[in-house]
């Protein structure tokens, strides 16, 4: 767990995630190395949301942040809904 206040680092948040090519939602930066940060339900099929490294930083940062205030448990990456794959149905 993490001591204090210090932040947990950057590697560490990094790490926690798959990274593909894509566009980020909240920048718009195109071509760029994104990563899975949620996902909206759709009649059909599913909308990933994507963000850069930029973005994911600053989005942990923030969720760690609240969790030391609040007394949250916190790791990285568990924003990220486990999606079932593809055919995968309960
Ligand atoms: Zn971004």
């Amino acid at each position: 767990m993490v001591e204090g206040d210090e932040a947990t680092s950057e590697d560490v948040v990094l790490a926690a995630y798959t990274w593909t090519a894509g566009t980020c939602f909240k920048c718009g930066r195109r071509d760029t190395r994104t990563a899975t940060v949620g996902a909206l339900p759709r009649a059909a099929g599913r909308l990933t949301i994507q963000a850069c490294q930029a973005c994911v930083l600053r989005l942990e940062r923030d969720r760690e942040h609240a969790a030391q205030r609040y007394g949250w448990p916190y790791s990285p990456g568990t924003t990220v809904e486990r999606l079932p794959d593809p055919g995968e149905n309960p």
